[in-house]
């Protein structure tokens, strides 16, 4: 649909002019109208030649758009018939005037968003209605819920790059970053769902734009032991190639290259189109700081494992991981990671972008990267594997457990891990990373306290908050870190640590001095 509407886009602007010659001038003009279904929403979008100025009548089944001095556009269907979620039609009609009415039918009293966006590099003037699909939204919420307290499996969420009105990078050749990028992702969520002890999540799975804040929202809805936001490069100089891994940096970029890369990716959600309110930032800075350094550090040693196996699958950009403040990898509890798959501007790269076995085998690198930094959990009992599609997921609804009894349940389990239905590679189910390292990444703990004879809850020790201490100070101290510590005592913001407060100290923790 879209390119048949950047063709009519291109017959219109190229045939201004010929069909009215007093009026044309003077009225506004719709380019095109598109839709995009996504599973919250769908999302109608009306190109302008100028900024069109309107009124909104939203009531009952429909939302009716009234434009001021825009003509009737002979080039697109008066009604199309649709038959989407939340949108069954939509009519043109001109007013009394020089106006028209766009009017979008519903199948039901819906909710709905409407907003302008401006022109921005090759997008015209937008006016962007969004349907809000009230039970799908909720549903989706509530499966992510209900993942996280399931939490029997490592839980990765995938994101794929840009989407919808966001093509993101373009090859010589048409290819768009956003298709190729939905392939390897989709693969990589196939991986690693047929793996046990693995569930994968995908933040889109279809051609819509998803917002930097919902992405991540996604990911924390899951309770995400890591993020990958899978995206490919683009660059003036056609020579570069090959494929490059970066996490979030607080300060500036690693390098300029990285700078401009970061910049390019934090437009998305303008070409992307998103409401007011949206496009802000999703963390919270405190929080942010509260965590950063301990997760940026994670996210880089799992980059250095990727590099590892991308470097086997394809060329590397870089050999080191980069830095750059991207918007994406924002999420101050969760290992991120954004890796540019290769350059879609290459002639060799856009054609290896296009090559299913090129696919498959970034896909399975970055899953073996995966397995390398987040072991299994120990004791998955068989009935964990799944491998269902990523944003509906049907598990049957549980019992939302009481506090702590994510730790009490793990406790219970049978020490022998039954044997895995599907060979995972040996060598990559042991643990790589020191215990220190494992300890450090909070989720982890439980797996770290089952390793001594008697597993316990990790609460050996305590601590009773002194003045003038911080959260990284405390950590420091008992050779943890501040992430492990907020999560073991459900801390949500720095300011719930008052004096006095006791707080539970991982066990295994060294003990403090002078205490
Ligand atoms: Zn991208």
């Amino acid at each position: 649909m879209s390119r048949t509407g950047k063709y009519f886009a291109a017959l219109v602007i190229g045939l201004f002019g010929l069909g009215h010659p007093s009026t044309a001038v003077a009225l506004n003009e719709i380019l095109n109208i598109r839709h995009w279904v996504a599973p919250d929403h769908t999302r109608v979008v009306i190109d302008t030649r100028e900024e069109a100025t309107f009124t909104v009548e939203k009531g009952g089944r429909r939302v009716a758009l009234d434009l001021d001095s825009i003509a009737l556009p002979h080039h697109l269907p008066h009604q199309s018939l649709l038959n989407k979620p939340g949108l069954e039609a939509i009519t043109l009609s001109a007013r009394p005037g020089s106006g028209i009415r766009v009017v979008l039918s519903l199948p039901a009293p819906l909710q709905s968003n409407v907003f302008k966006l401006k022109k921005f590099q090759d997008k015209p003037d937008r006016i962007v209605v969004d349907i809000v699909l009230p039970d799908a939204a909720k549903q989706e919420r509530d499966a992510r819920e209900r993942i996280k307290v399931i939490r029997k499996s490592r839980v990765v969420v995938i994101d794929p790059g840009h989407g919808g009105e966001a093509p993101g990078a373009v090859g010589k050749n048409g290819t768009l970053e956003k298709h190729v990028v939905l392939v390897i992702a989709k693969k990589l969520r196939d991986i690693l769902n047929k793996k046990e002890g693995y569930r994968a999540f995908l933040t889109r799975d279809g051609d819509y734009y998803v917002s930097f804040k919902k992405r991540l929202m996604i990911a924390r809805e899951y309770g995400a032991d890591l993020f990958v936001s899978i995206h490919a490069d683009a660059a003036l100089n056609r020579g570069a190639h090959g494929a490059s891994v970066y996490c979030l940096s607080i300060g500036a970029a690693s390098s300029e290259a990285a700078r401009i890369l970061a910049n390019k990716e934090n437009l998305a959600d303008a070409v992307g189109g998103v409401s007011n309110g949206e496009g802000n930032d999703a963390s919270d800075p405190i929080i942010l700081n509260m965590f950063q350094t301990s997760t940026i550090n994670q996210s880089r040693t799992f980059g250095n494992l990727l590099l590892k196996e991308l470097g086997a699958a394809h060329r590397l950009k870089f050999a080191t991981v980069q830095e750059a403040p991207f918007r994406v990898l924002k999420l101050p509890e969760v290992p991120s990671i954004l890796i540019e798959t290769a350059y879609i501007s290459n002639d060799k790269d856009e054609k290896l972008l296009k090559n299913r076995d090129f696919n498959l085998r970034m896909a399975e690198g970055i899953a073996r990267s995966i397995v390398e930094f987040l072991p299994p959990l120990p004791s998955i009992p068989p009935s964990a594997a799944v491998s269902e599609g990523a944003v509906k997921p049907r598990i049957p609804p549980v019992e939302k457990p009481g506090g702590g009894e994510k730790v009490a349940a793990a406790g219970k389990r049978s020490p022998d891990p039954k044997p895995h239905a599907e060979p995972v590679r040996k060598e990559k189910v042991k643990p790589r990373i020191p215990s220190v390292e494992k300890l450090k990444r909070g989720k982890d703990v439980v797996a770290a306290s089952k390793k001594g004879p008697a597993p316990k809850p990790h609460t050996a020790a305590a601590y009773r908050v002194k003045k003038g201490d911080t959260l990284a100070a405390i950590a420091k101290k008992h050779g943890t870190t501040a992430r492990v510590l907020a999560e073991l005592n459900r801390l949500k913001r720095p300011d719930h640590l008052y004096v006095g407060r006791k707080l539970r100290l991982p066990e295994g923790s060294s003990p403090s001095k002078g205490r």
